[in-house]
Parts: C-alpha cells; structure tokens; sequence
C-alpha cells in the first residue's frame, strides 16, 4: 500500500493536471500547485517565480507569505543580475529576511521549472518547523514544478496564440482590400470594414450568410465565378495559385463598383478544404484614371492634330510654285504659321508644366507683381483676339503687390480668361475684379456661361479632367488648364476656387499673398492636387 503523503501527492497531481486541462488561467492554476505543494510537504508559505518574456525574474505567485515580507522581496530581487543567479538570490533573501522578522528559522527548498533545458523560474517551499527536507521532499517538489513548467508553457502558448489572432483579426479588419473569409460552404466567417463599406452591408448582418448572398459579382469580364471554378474542380489540394475574377460588384443601393476579386483556398492537412478567402480590389479610381488618361490622350491628339494641319496647309499653299500670291496673302498666311506654332508650343509648355507639377518641382522666380497691371495687359490682348466677347476689368488700382512668378501668374490669367471665352457664348461679358483680404490679394474671373454643376466643381481641377458636357460639345481642351492654374496658384502659397450654381455663370477665384505678408514657402513645390 502507497504511504498517506503518496496518494495525497497522487490526488493533488491529478486534480492539478484536471485544472491544467480545464482552464488557462495561469495564476489560478500555479495558486494551486503552490496550496498543493505547501500542504503535502508540511509547510507554511510556498511561491513560485518566472523569467517573464522581457527576461526579467519576477514572484509571479505566493501562498500565505505576509505581504511585507513579500513586498521586500520583490525590492530586492531587482538587484540580481540574471535570472538563474535571482533564483540564488531569493533563496538567500527568504532566509535573510525571515531573520529580520523575526519569523524563526526558515528552510528553504527551491527546484526549477524547466523545459527542455529552458530555465522557466523556480518553485520555493518554506517551513519554518518540523525537521529539514529530505530529498524525498525535493522528489515531491520536483512533481508540482514539473506541473507548474507545463502550465506556464500552456499559458505562455495560450497567449501567443490570442495575441497572434489578435493580429491577425485587426489586419484583416484594417486592411484596404475587402476581405472575406468562408467556410467550404461558402458561409461568411469573417466580412472586414473595407468590403462592408465596398458593399454598403453591416459586418454583423454578413456574417452567417453565403458569400454570394452578400458579395453580388455581376458582368463578369474575366476570369470564372466560384461556382463556375467549383463545376471544373477547383479548389486542387496543394495548388495556391488564386482564382481571380474581373467583374462588377453591386452595392446594397445598386450602384456597380468595378472590382477585381482573388479567392484563395485552405486546405487541411487531410487535403480537406477549411475556407476560401476572396481579396476583392476596388478597381473604380483606376478605371476612373484610365478613362480620364483616354480621354486626354485622344484631346491632345486632336488639339496637336488642328495647329499642325494649319501649319502645313498654309505652308503648302505659300510654297506652290504654279501659284503668285500677293503681299498680304502671304502676310495673312504667315501670321496664321506662327500663331499656330504660338498655340503649338503653348500646348507643350502646358505638358511639360503639368508633368513638373505632378512631380512637385515648379521653378519659380517671385518678384513684387502689380496684379491690376498684369490683369489690364493680359485682358487686352483678350480682348483684341475675341472681340465677341466683353471684357470688363473692375481691379482697383491700389492693390497691395503680391509677391509672384510673373510668367506663372500671367498663364494663371490666361488660363481663366481662356476658359471664360471658351464657355460662354459670344456677346456675353466677362469680367474681372477682386479685393484684398488682411493678408492676401483676391482676383476673380465671372464669365456668363453655362456655369459648373456644384457635383463637378471639386474635380474640374484634376489633371485630364473636362466635364462631359464640353467632351460632347467637342470644346477644344486637354484638361490641364485647371490643373496647372491650381498648381501654380498653390506653389505661390495662395488658394483657387470656383463659385456657380451651375446655371448662371462662374466665377473663378484665386488668392495670392499680399507682398509684406511673406509667405511661408515660395520653394516651387506645390501641393500636390489630389
Ligand atoms: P479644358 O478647358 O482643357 O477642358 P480645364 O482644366 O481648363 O480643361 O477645365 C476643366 C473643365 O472645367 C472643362 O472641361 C470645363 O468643363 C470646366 N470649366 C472650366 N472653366 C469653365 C468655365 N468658365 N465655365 C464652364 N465650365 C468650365
């Protein structure tokens, strides 16, 4: 028959290894080993110390040891240089510090807690009667820190998994991409933020519910459906490559986004499949950009095509040798030659600002400008070239000088002036005036056109874009004005806006600061348009 303390050390072991395998509460469970320990070794206090992840040795659990002796040990096992030599040190200090209060004689026995070879902390038993511990004791102990050396593995894996999960959970939840994780039956695990706001549907609501269900892909362009991929045999075991489908996903209001998705599956390590994770990338801003890139290309082509014609026309026309041509023709049709190549290299520059303001490296040259000055030249020529339209300058003549690139502020007026000619039609007035702020100079530029719906006015000064309407209307234009009026007008560290009710006119304004009131860079990067 076992001796008493063997088949209480047998109950304690199995109750301990039941609590090990029903809970994950470290300290609940090394409490335990600890009251166990204590009590099957007749002894009073027991504690249990672990190297923690950041290396430090550390009481991570005591049994019944007053707390100002705990608290002094705690103070001074900072002391101990590493782990195994506080391991030492604690042993010393119990002893020490059990004779400073005065708690009688203290035996020690201390055992560490391994794992393969790994020093995990140690397990400590005091008694302070009865006769010392006989190394059948330390076998006792030995069992209870063995016990003690799974737990904490246990909970340190517990940890490392949940914190790992956690990771997992906020980079799906925070990515770009939406992301759908679903089982083999295609049942929703997980539906993250971005693919709820792509669809317009609550996380929660998704969840539960087939993923085709809630992720409606219609007008497929490439690539097959989950279903048509299942028909042939996919998922293949061991095969990662994705399935990637082209196509158009309808939001909960009906709208279409269009969408690349790629579903990935998971095997077990049966070959069994556990989940298909579909990635779906929210194609709309490319189209959009590539759409507008078309649309620009075919613009500049015809906007190159027109000067060059007329360049070649006339000059084929003028060197005909069966032909005499009078003075003025000649004259009349070499102006047309050079104003066209005027419009030619115009155009370029216009390319070659663009492509300077899209990298962000604007030359400037700021000198003190009279706006009203440059206004008043700039408004002449206008006026000379169309004079199907009215132009009225309002500026007053005392503006403050704004300090600015005058080549740059005079294509800014150009630009506008360009524009207000452009759209609206012959006859109508175009007018320029402004005001001065505390610090700034205000132009504006109303002209009496169709005006810009308040839902285009925030794109008109994206590079490339041109509204529909004068794409329909087949206005000349490359989209590019805007875009470089802005650029310009914000490397000088000022502001450009519109105002129009999109029936009755613009107006365009823009802000230059006000000479005195240098502004904080006027290095030639401008803010890059969005
Ligand atoms: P472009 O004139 O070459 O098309 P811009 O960048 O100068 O390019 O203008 C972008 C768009 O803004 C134009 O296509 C036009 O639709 C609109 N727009 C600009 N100025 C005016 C204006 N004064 N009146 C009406 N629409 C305008």
């Amino acid at each position: 028959m076992l001796p008493d303390y063997r088949i209480r050390q047998r109950d304690y072991l199995l109750e301990i290894g039941r609590a090990l395998t029903a809970q994950l509460n470290l300290n609940e469970v090394l409490q335990l080993i600890l009251r166990f320990a204590a009590d099957i070794l007749d002894s009073q206090f027991a504690l249990i110390a672990l190297v923690e992840p950041d290396g430090s040795y550390q009481i991570r659990q005591a049994y019944a040891i007053p707390q100002p002796v705990l608290d002094l040990l705690v103070a001074r096992m900072k002391r101990a240089p590493t782990a195994r030599r506080a391991m030492r040190v604690l042993e010393e200090e119990l002893v020490a510090i059990a004779r400073e209060f005065g708690l009688g004689y203290w035996q020690v026995v201390s055992l560490p807690l391994a794992e393969a070879d790994q020093f995990l902390g140690a397990i400590y038993v005091f008694r302070t009667r009865g006769g010392s511990f006989s190394a059948n004791d330390r076998l006792i102990l030995q069992a209870f820190a063995d016990q003690a050396a799974i737990a904490v593995k246990n909970a340190r894996l517990y940890e490392r998994l949940t914190q790992e999960q956690q990771r997992l959970e906020s980079i799906l939840q925070h990515s770009a991409e939406g992301l759908v994780i679903m089982d083999a039956q295609h049942r929703i695990l997980s539906f993250n933020q971005a693919i709820s706001r792509l669809t317009g549907i609550d996380q929660a609501q998704a969840k539960g519910q087939t993923f085709e269900s809630v992720v409606k892909l219609k007008n497929k362009r490439s690539g097959l459906t989950l279903e048509e991929a299942e028909a042939g045999g996919w998922p293949i075991v061991g095969s990662d490559k994705p399935l990637v489908l082209e196509c158009d996903l309808q939001r909960a209001d009906g709208q279409l986004l269009s969408v690349e998705v790629a579903f990935v599956a998971l095997f077990n390590r049966q070959g069994r499949l556990l989940n298909i994770i579909a990635h779906i990338h929210d194609l709309t801003r490319f189209r959009v950009a590539e759409e507008m890139k078309n649309t620009f290309i075919s613009a500049i082509s015809h906007e190159l095509k027109t000067p060059v014609a007329l360049i070649k026309g006339y000059a084929d026309t003028l060197r005909r040798q069966d032909a005499r041509w009078d003075e003025q023709t000649i004259r009349d049709g070499l102006a047309v030659i050079s104003e066209e190549a005027d419009h030619l290299a115009e155009l370029i520059d216009n390319l070659l600002s663009a492509s300077r303001a899209q990298a962000g490296s604007f030359k400037l040259t700021p000198v003190e400008l009279d706006l009203d000055e440059l206004v008043t030249r700039a408004v002449r020529k206008w006026e000379l070239q169309h004079p199907s339209h009215r132009f009225i300058v309002r500026l007053r003549h005392d503006l403050p000088l704004v300090l600015a690139d005058e080549a740059r502020i005079n294509q800014v007026i150009n630009n506008l002036l360009s524009n207000a000619v452009k759209y609206s039609p012959a006859g109508s007035t175009i007018l320029v005036d402004g005001y001065t702020t505390s610090n700034e100079v205000v132009v504006y530029v109303a002209d009496e056109g169709p005006g810009i719906p308040p839902d285009e006015q925030a794109r008109i000064f994206d590079r490339f874009y041109r509204s529909p309407a004068a794409v329909q209307e087949g206005k000349p234009g490359t989209g590019l004005g805007l875009y470089l009026t802005r650029a310009i007008v914000e490397a000088h560290g000022g502001r450009i806006w519109v105002e129009s009710d999109g029936k009755h006119g613009s107006k365009f304004y823009f802000s230059l600061p006000q000479s005195h009131a240098r502004p904080n860079s006027i290095n030639g990067s401008p803010a890059r348009p969005s």
